[in-house]
């Protein structure tokens, strides 16, 4: 039995901890179908948080998801990222306006730069707050900011989330993002929770999992959703991996679990810049 676990934003918006992800679907013709069968098995299961960019598939994904979600797109919490050469005050809406073309709604819940580039913060957010004005995002947020960038933000704004990288090999948020963050009452949003699959072979997470009568991707969940301000955001392109993913949401890790966690995966004992994939 899996419980229904959310997070809500400083918006006050309410979001599903177990979203799922986007990149490297909507590329190949021949796993379209499963793919679409995953993303609706997902929304299904409650995992209504879909993450995607207009740089996943050169719009490829975003038009997948668009299909995935036709005929219930009231029942999902769309995500979806601006380039940071695109992020100019006029390139951020021409490039929403792109996204929402290609996901088949005149809205995108939440509208995130995808990394910091040359154009300066202070302008897509304005960019940003222009489009929440005009009814085309709900809100907006950031990904890949670190702390002095997060800094950097105009003190005024409204940012729901910082998307980064996430995992039991990547634990340098620990030290001072999450704090900030939480300081902030900003969410984390988790990418690549299973480090892209190469973390499931690891003999500590397999020895946790099999303890569990689990498999090594949900203990890698668990273990980012133990936190309760924290969305992760898994991609499976199927509805088996799907399947497994969700039923993480009802796996607790033990005390002992997670010290046998940290022995394989220390945590940050200092300041380390953030991972970018
Ligand atoms: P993930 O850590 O989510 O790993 C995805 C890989 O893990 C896929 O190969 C998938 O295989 C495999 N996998 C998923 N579930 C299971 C399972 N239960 N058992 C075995 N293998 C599994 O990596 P991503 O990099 O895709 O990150 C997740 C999402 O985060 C992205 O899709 C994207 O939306 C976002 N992201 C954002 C970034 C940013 O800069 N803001 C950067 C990177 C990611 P299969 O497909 O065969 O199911």
């Amino acid at each position: 039995m899996t419980t229904a676990r959310t997070v809500t934003l400083p918006s006050g918006a309410t979001v599903p901890a177990l979203g799922q992800g986007t990149w490297r679907i909507g590329e190949d013709p021949a796993r379209r179908e499963g793919e679409l069968t995953a993303l609706r098995h997902g929304l299904d299961l409650g995992m209504t948080l879909i993450d995607t960019a207009e740089m996943y598939g050169s719009g490829g994904a975003e038009e997948l998801v668009g299909e995935a979600v036709r005929g219930r797109r009231d029942e999902v919490f769309l995500v979806s990222k601006v380039l940071p050469w695109h992020a100019d005050a006029r390139g951020t809406v021409d490039a929403c306006h792109a996204s929402q073309r290609r996901l088949g709604t005149d809205h995108i819940d939440l509208y995130l730069l995808h990394w910091r580039g040359e154009v300066p913060l202070a302008e897509t957010v304005e960019a940003f707050e222009g489009l929440v004005e005009e009814g085309s995002i709900g809100s907006w947020g950031v990904s890949n900011l670190d702390t002095g960038d997060l800094a950097e933000l105009p003190a005024h704004a409204r940012v729901q989330t910082d998307q980064v990288l996430y995992n039991l090999v990547r634990r340098g948020p620990e030290y001072d993002l999450f704090p900030r963050c939480r300081e902030l009452a900003v969410p984390l949003m988790a990418y690549s929770p299973v480090e892209q699959g190469r973390l499931l072979r690891h003999e500590a997470l397999r020895a946790v999992a099999a303890a569990h009568g689990a498999t090594p991707a949900q203990v890698a969940l668990a273990w980012v959703l133990r936190h309760d301000d924290v969305i992760a955001i898994p991609k499976a392109s199927s509805a088996e991996h799907v399947a497994e993913n969700h039923t993480a949401l009802s796996l607790r890790l033990t005390e002992d679990d997670l010290r046998v966690l940290d022995e394989a995966f220390p945590p940050p004992t200092e300041k380390q810049p953030l991972d970018i994939l």
